[in-house]
């Protein structure tokens, strides 16, 4: 263990660069999971099997989970929804509200709309058409059962999963009492303790540029990037991504890249979403009104935005 940790101390400057070459690293959720425990324990296991375990429980992919059920049926008796796709559920429409429904879990109902695979921009017409199904305010939760209020809509948890599985690991490795560590999942990092008795470096990236835009120096704390370089197709000159304007049923512009940081990985997840949608002015406010939550973005023409307490921290 002592050995393998050797090999990749020095990676965890840029987050993107370590996944290929770590040996502490799985695949969950679509995203490579790297895991990296100071004191050499061997979390990776317990770290793959929560990743695996609520990667089923928040799946629209898997017709076997939870959400599939609910997004099949239009709905689902609470005591069939596990205690995560809840909490899952529980937390979009929470950040919902905060956000005016930029974060929007039903934008699901766009699932089939975008074809990001394939690259297949759908018609007007279509996203008119279904555009009216995307609308958390019509997900009724009650004591008993959670339930569509018109047919054909559909929840995704895409934009606040990888988040809500790093709060489920740092709840367990805490409990393991493990208390130097930093897991990456995708644009997700989570941080625990120190590193060789100093913060972590965390890279802030972005599509084009192979150094890290930013490093910051952290400590117990979340942070997590949407950028529009993560699945994309483009046409006519135009970059068709995969976060979408619940407003127009278009993917968001103004825009390449949020980072937020924040104690909470599925507040953090959710939110870095959300400010995309939101653009960077109006993101900047909402950020500076929330205690604990800092952003760092990068417009579309490239200009940085920073909330008030990022700078301090930047490694300069
Ligand atoms: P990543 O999966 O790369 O970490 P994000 O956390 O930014 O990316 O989330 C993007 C994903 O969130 C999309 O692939 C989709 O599943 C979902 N999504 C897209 N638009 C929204 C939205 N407005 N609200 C909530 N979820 C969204
Ligand atoms: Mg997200």
């Amino acid at each position: 263990m002592i050995r393998l940790l050797a090999t990749i101390s020095i990676l965890t400057l840029s987050a993107f660069n370590v996944e290929r070459q770590s040996p502490l690293s799985n695949q969950a959720m679509g995203t490579t999971v790297h895991v990296e425990a100071v004191n050499g324990e061997d979390c990776l296991p317990l770290v793959m099997s929560i990743f695996n375990s609520v990667e089923f429980q928040l799946s629209e992919w898997d017709g076997a989970s939870p959400v599939s059920e609910l997004n099949l049926n239009g709905s689902i008796p609470l005591s069939e929804f596990p205690e995560v796709s809840l909490y899952a559920l529980e937390q979009s429409l929470a950040v919902a509200e905060l956000t005016n429904g930029a974060f929007d879990p039903t934008w699901a109902a766009m699932w089939n709309v975008w074809d990001f695979k394939n690259g297949i921009k759908p018609s007007d017409e279509l996203i008119q058409a279904k555009l009216p199904l995307v609308n958390w305010k019509h997900v009724s939760l009650t004591q008993g059962d959670c339930a569509f209020q018109q047919e054909g809509m559909a929840i995704g948890f895409g934009g606040i999963g990888k988040g809500v599985a790093l709060d489920v690991c740092k709840k367990e490795l805490d409990e393991f009492g493990v208390q130097d560590y930093l897991i990456i999942a995708g644009g997700q990092v989570l941080v625990r303790g120190l590193k060789d008795g100093k913060p972590w470096k965390i890279g802030i990236r972005t599509p084009e540029r192979v150094a890290p835009h930013a490093v910051l120096h952290l400590t117990d704390t979340c942070v997590s990037t949407s950028g529009d370089y993560e699945r994309f197709f483009v046409e006519d000159g135009i970059r068709y991504h995969h976060i979408i304007d619940p407003k127009t049923g278009y993917p968001a512009s103004g825009t390449k890249s949020v980072t937020v940081v924040t104690n909470n990985a599925t507040l953090a997840d959710a939110l870095s979403t959300a400010l995309f949608v939101i653009g960077p002015l109006e993101a900047m406010k909402l950020v500076n009104e929330q205690e604990g939550v800092e952003a760092y973005i990068i417009d579309s023409e490239d200009r940085v935005h920073m909330s008030c307490g990022m700078e301090s921290l930047i490694a300069y």
